[in-house]
């Protein structure tokens, strides 16, 4: 029997986030960032709060990344319902000099571009970075806070196949991230439940 579905301002919660394993967390030493290799769809309008960072967004990206900030994003508008707007888009892919594919802010050290500008700016580290960016191995799927499988498949440190690599559940290696997504007063409502039922 499948267990039902918790209920959190209108946003069910997937129970296998707090059953998934996870490595003891997120090492771009280790992974080399592999989750950014694809791009991330982004809501339609915070593409435009993106863009108007991109001042600080081209000064911390390296010689090797587009610096043109109309080449950020696909030119595809997808209808979106995951989304406030009702719509999304991707970021573009380009290629690295070692010829690897990567999202267009993913820089040679293997860190965010968004996230060191927003940091170097003095904002949040999150500020303008994409939701499910920060969110990830978790997603938002049709109102549903869920785990990311499909896209973890691909990955070869932290993915559903690599068990031994496993230390902890998805839920508890991603507290900052919920804390922030979620605010406390949600994460402390799934942390309640969390301990109640699995500790
Ligand atoms: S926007 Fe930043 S965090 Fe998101 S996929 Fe691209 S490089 Fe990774």
């Amino acid at each position: 029997m499948t267990e039902e579905y918790l209920l959190l301002n209108g946003l069910k919660i997937d129970p296998v986030i707090f059953t998934q394993g996870f490595v003891p967390g997120c090492d771009v030493n280790i992974c080399t960032g592999e989750c950014c290799d694809w791009g991330v769809y982004v809501d339609l309008n915070f593409r435009n709060i993106i863009m108007h960072h991109s001042d600080e967004i081209t000064n911390v990206m390296d010689d090797g990344q587009i610096k043109e900030p109309d080449k950020w994003f696909e030119k595809e508008i997808n209808k979106d319902s995951d989304f406030p707007a009702g719509y999304s888009v991707s970021t573009s892919i380009y290629i690295t000099s070692g010829g690897k594919e990567q999202c267009v802010f993913k820089d040679k050290n293997n860190f965010c571009s968004i996230q060191n500008a927003a940091t170097k700016a003095g904002m949040h580290k999150w500020e303008i970075k994409p939701k499910y960016c920060i969110l990830y191995p978790l997603t938002i799927e049709k109102e549903i806070l869920t785990y990311d499988k499909i896209h973890s498949r691909r990955l070869n440190y932290c993915g559903v196949h690599k068990k031994e690599n496993f230390t902890q559940s998805v839920f508890e290696a991603m507290q900052e991230e919920l804390i922030f997504v979620l605010g406390k007063d949600g994460y402390d409502f799934l942390k309640d439940h969390y301990e109640k039922k699995y500790k």
